[in-house]
């Protein structure tokens, strides 16, 4: 059988770098941690990924981003998700991109927002975690009824039983959809 470029391992571990007990901008204290790694992402490029994390636990403070070694300018990736096999679909996401699924739901970019590296599945349970906390927080049987509704569809998407539409958009670049299904546009 020839071994075809999608049976390769998606992303090969790289370097990584580690600094324990920086000083935390939040708390002021000496309980940072900084990470460092270097990934290289087929079809996309090298990668990397920072991350803060404070060990004070009244602070917790946590931030991480990713970042392509060669600007690619502003981006949008469009793909259709039909099938459980398309929850396999990479997805690099930095903090400036955000992630929209018409009549679903959205990760938005901002100062809160972090980046990452996941697949199409990990972005549909982050969407489910934050309708959760909207069902629970809802306070009318109609609110509460329609993010119920919302986590079926979701459930449905993952099993392959519905189709949707994903949009990544990334002013930076720093982002991708990475799929011979994704359209890519500027
Ligand atoms: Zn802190």
């Amino acid at each position: 059988m020839n071994n075809t470029m999608a049976d390769k391992e998606p992303v090969n571990a790289g370097s990584s770098s580690v600094l324990e007990g920086e000083m935390c901008p939040f708390c002021n204290k000496k309980t940072l941690t900084l990470r460092e790694a270097e990934r290289d992402v087929p079809y996309f490029g090298i990668l990397y990924i920072f991350s803060m994390d404070c060990y004070n636990e009244e602070c917790n403070y946590h931030k991480a981003d990713v970042e392509v070694a060669e600007s690619h300018g502003p981006v949008k990736y469009t793909v259709e998700i039909d099938s459980e096999e398309d929850m396999k679909i990479r997805v690099v996401k930095s903090s400036t991109a955000s992630i929209k699924i018409p009549h679903l739901g959205s990760i938005e970019s901002g100062d809160a927002s972090n980046g990452y590296i996941t697949n199409v599945e990990g972005v549909l349970n982050r969407i489910k975690k934050q309708v959760e906390e909207i069902r629970d927080a809802a306070e009318d049987k109609a609110e509460q009824k329609k993010a119920k509704n919302v986590i079926k569809k979701i459930t449905k998407i993952i099993w392959g039983q519905e189709k949707i539409k994903m949009i990544l958009e990334d002013p930076n670049g720093n982002s991708a959809i990475i799929s011979e299904k994704a359209q890519k546009s500027k």
